[in-house]
């Protein structure tokens, strides 16, 4: 078992796979250090359990700045570097972003790190009006089992597990040879291979006049049009099997990885679930999370409103583009028979803060795909990247899609200025002629 302070993975990986069975975890591991509480939690094997765990260790906070301060010190040494070397030139708000935003007065800290790895602390609180420790309730979803990346169930997907397995092997992994001192310079490098395909796949995005959306590890992802986008805009990644290790400029994971800034689960609505924000500012454009979950092709109900369609059958585009690489006869077989269907990464039972972004009919991040190593769909991986500029202390949000939308048509909670259920038309209710009075 893993002990505190140990900084392998395989205490991590053995722990859970003890827990949730042979699984593949698809992709490399993050750097691990285990929390205290990594054993007992893991071992609770029901919901219930969990859910006393989670309410026996709750306690009080109060306005602790210097708690959130604690939290976004990689964030705050990375801004504080720019300003020192003179970035504050070329970056004229770099100041006011070191600001942060003032959490309520009490609040409920239920889990100071559900991750249960030291290196990527995320708490959890309840900010629920009234709320004490006796009667804090703790929602069944809030017990589910942090990973940092996707896994596949063999048993519940064999294929794309096979999939997983052959994409990885030598003959068929793509990888590029760029090697470098210090980040190596991929993106834009006619010769690697990893970036030739990411620009390949640019060519998917509709024609239009506006600039492609571009994937790489330091430039702002920006989009210019969101409508259906999702399947077009896609990007490839350079990975640890590349002789640049993914310490390059074609890595959209680069930043994602660094995990510098940080974030912390709330919930201040009875009525809704988690959420999730951060307690900085967050530029447009920044790749933040991934978004991790189990991979398979069909998710049951209730949970098909927290999953994520990650492939769609019918992409003849992506089709087109896998046949053109020299991978393996067999490898090309299971590829035209798996990429007919549509996969679903489903955070229900694993996952990580991805899933606690709440829904918005405006919403302030955007899910996109980024493949590393192969173009299956066991490859693909969620992403999710700012469109606008973020203040401190406001929710994250993504747009749950059209399905959600429908059955929440006349209940959406979302708050957005702009929602179809909001409230602009209590407007006409101010007295504007008092406004500045
Ligand atoms: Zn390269
Ligand atoms: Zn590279
Ligand atoms: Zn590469
Ligand atoms: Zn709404």
């Amino acid at each position: 078992m893993s002990q505190p302070g140990s900084s392998n993975h395989s205490g991590y990986m053995h722990t859970i796979i003890k827990q949730i069975g042979r699984k593949g975890f698809i992709g490399e591991l993050p750097p691990f250090c285990a929390t205290e509480d990594f054993d007992s939690y893991l071992s609770a094997k029901t919901i219930e359990k969990r859910q006393a765990i989670l309410k026996n260790q709750s306690r009080y906070e109060f306005s602790e700045i210097s708690q959130n301060e604690k939290f976004g010190i990689a964030h705050i040494k990375f801004l504080r570097k720019m300003v020192d070397e003179g970035y504050n030139k070329h970056f004229r708000c770099l100041e006011e972003y070191l600001g942060f935003y003032t959490p309520p007065q009490r609040r409920i800290l239920i889990s100071k790190n559900l991750t249960l790895n030291q290196y990527s602390p995320f708490p959890a609180y309840s900010d629920i009006e009234g709320e004490t420790l006796d009667n804090l309730r703790i929602p069944p979803h809030l017990t589910f089992i942090y990973i940092d990346r996707n896994i596949i169930n063999p048993d519940k997907e064999p294929l794309l597990t096979m999939t997983l397995d052959m994409g990885n092997k030598e003959e068929n992994i793509i990888r590029c040879d760029c090697c470098e001192k210090g980040v190596v310079n991929c993106y834009e490098n006619p010769n690697c291979r990893c970036y030739q395909l990411n620009k390949r796949i640019q060519e998917f995005q509709l024609k239009r006049d506006e600039p492609p959306t571009e994937f790489n590890s330091f430039s702002p992802i920006l989009f210019t049009h969101t409508n259906d986008y999702f399947w077009r805009c896609i990007g490839f990644s350079c990975s640890s099997s590349c002789s640049c290790k993914g310490h390059c400029s074609n890595n959209t994971f680069f930043m994602i990885d660094r995990k510098l800034f940080p974030f912390e689960m709330y919930r201040n609505d009875p009525l809704m679930g988690f959420l999730l924000r951060s307690p900085v500012f967050i530029p447009a454009g920044t790749p933040l999370m991934e978004f991790t979950g189990e991979v398979m092709d069909h998710v049951r109900k209730p949970n098909v409103d927290y999953a994520y369609q990650v492939t769609i059958g019918t992409d003849t585009k992506l089709k087109e583009l896998v046949k053109e690489q020299p991978f393996t006869e067999q490898y090309q077989d299971l590829l035209k028979r798996i990429m007919n269907r549509n996969f679903h990464i489903d955070p229900t039972y694993f996952g990580n803060i991805g899933r606690m972004a709440g829904h918005s009919c405006y919403p302030n991040l955007e899910v996109v795909r980024v493949y590393k190593r192969s173009l299956s769909p066991a490859h693909a991986r969620l992403i999710m990247i700012s469109m606008t500029d973020i203040y401190p202390g406001t929710p994250l949000t993504i747009d749950y899609g059209k399905i959600y939308e429908e059955r929440l048509s006349e209940i959406c909670r979302c708050g957005s200025f702009s929602c179809p259920q909001g409230h602009h038309e209590e407007l006409k209710n101010l007295n504007f002629l008092n406004v500045n009075t």
